[in-house]
């Protein structure tokens, strides 16, 4: 097998991918369950939260116009309500001891600080006015009732399960984690968790693994040797066994090598491109075996992350309905020229840093050259893209820095 005749660019191979998403379906699952999935559905609220307004101190729930005047020297005097009646209207001039989150009760409208008050005999001195609605959290100040408070296609977060928790959604809408088959190959590599011994250790089926984070379900089949029958039945297996909607195929994907990868696709199925303008990754294939999106990645571990990041996780993101980006962008000034041809998209690693003088972030390429070099991404802070019609950035000029 050989790389295709010429490199395409990396916008052409991404929408080549693209063409080939299948969605993935959609399962409900509790609530608590859910960090980290992409949200299925638009979630409303049905009540208002806080569902009553409710003290935001601990301190005494008064009329705020019984408070008008007081000062240290000029303290006013209300009375404590009775207990038992709590549920009457306060009157004028009177007063309930109240804790942070409890309801209001009826005809108090503030809450005077614990401070701000001296209790003795049912009676409270206060020396200080409050305003009405003071230190009152109100009934949908957070959360209206019918208020789009998620929305469809979101990875939901942390405080997202608390949204959910908060307004008694118990079970959510998220989509399916596709199964992505992840497939090691050459007769160099061993398993690191396994008691076999080899020369290089298998570090790519686990970072793919790691990269997808909770939205895809990756599963590992091992590594397998540079041997087209073994290769053939692993990925059939991967198909057949373990039903993946995805398949990640490193090592063996470039040419000269007695890589069987490309015959094995072109076999079972299509290949679509093989050989794409980047750097690193270049040769990074694709193809289509019963209607599978399958990626022949680049052995290095660093350019498999590099053909991950531009071509893979797009996929993974569209297959599960994602809007917006798994990653997080910020934009930073470049500190020192980062170099690229014209004609390849560049993936380089950088690290971000925050001068307290000026107050800015600005961004530096890492200086290791080699795609063995794995620390080169560990130590950085995340990647830039170098388009392919651009020679390079100049000092000075702002660039979105995508944070692992
Ligand atoms: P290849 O593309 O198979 O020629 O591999 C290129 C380089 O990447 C070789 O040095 C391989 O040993 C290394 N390599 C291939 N697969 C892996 C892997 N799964 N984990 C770590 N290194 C790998
Ligand atoms: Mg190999």
């Amino acid at each position: 097998m050989k790389l295709f005749r010429t490199l395409i660019p990396l916008r052409e191979a991404q929408s080549m991918v693209l063409r080939h998403v299948r969605r993935v379906g959609v399962e409900e699952v509790s609530f608590d369950l859910a960090a980290g999935r992409v949200l299925a559905e638009d979630i409303i609220s049905e009540m208002d939260s806080p569902p009553f307004n409710r003290a935001a101190m601990d301190g005494y729930a008064v009329k705020a116009e019984d408070t008008f005047g007081a000062a240290p020297d000029k303290p006013l005097v209300l009375h404590r309500r009775e207990p038992g009646s709590e549920s009457e209207e306060l009157n004028e001039g009177e007063y309930i001891p109240v804790q942070t989150g409890m309801p209001m009760p009826k005809g108090s409208n503030a809450v005077l600080m614990l401070e701000y008050g001296r209790e003795r005999d049912s009676k409270l001195e206060i020396f200080k006015p409050v305003t009405p609605g003071k230190n009152v959290s109100f009934k949908g100040e957070d959360v209206r009732r019918g208020d789009i408070i998620l929305n469809k296609g979101r990875v939901l977060r942390a405080a997202d399960i608390g949204m959910l928790a908060s307004i008694g959604k118990s079970r959510v809408k998220v989509y399916k984690r596709g199964i992505i088959g992840i497939l090691s190959t050459g007769d160099e590599l061993y398993d690191p968790k396994g008691s076999s011994k080899g020369a290089i250790a298998d570090v790519n089926s686990y970072v793919l693994a790691a990269l997808m984070g909770m939205i895809a379900k990756p599963s590992r089949m091992g590594i397998v040797r540079d041997n087209y029958d073994a290769l053939k039945a692993a990925i059939e297996s991967c198909i057949t066994d373990c039903d993946a909607d995805a398949i990640l195929v490193s090592g063996g994907s470039s040419v000269g090598n007695r890589d069987f990868i490309g015959d094995v696709v072109e076999d079972l199925g299509e290949m679509i491109f093989h050989g794409v303008a980047i750097r690193p990754g270049e040769p990074t294939g694709f193809g289509i075996i019963n209607e599978k999106p399958i990626f022949c990645l680049p052995g290095y571990p660093v350019s498999m992350i590099a053909a991950f990041e531009m071509l893979v996780r797009p996929l993974i993101e569209a297959m599960h309905g994602l809007k917006g980006a798994m990653i997080r962008q910020v934009f930073a000034v470049v500190s020192k020229k980062i170099p690229s041809a014209v004609g390849r998209t560049d993936f380089v690693r950088v690290r971000l840093y925050h001068d307290e003088y000026d107050g800015k972030y600005y961004v530096e390429p890492i200086r290791v050259s080699g795609s063995g070099i794995l620390s080169s991404v560990t130590r950085s802070d995340g990647f830039v893209i170098i388009e392919d019609n651009k020679e390079g950035i100049e000092e000075g000029e702002q660039i979105g820095v995508n944070l692992w």
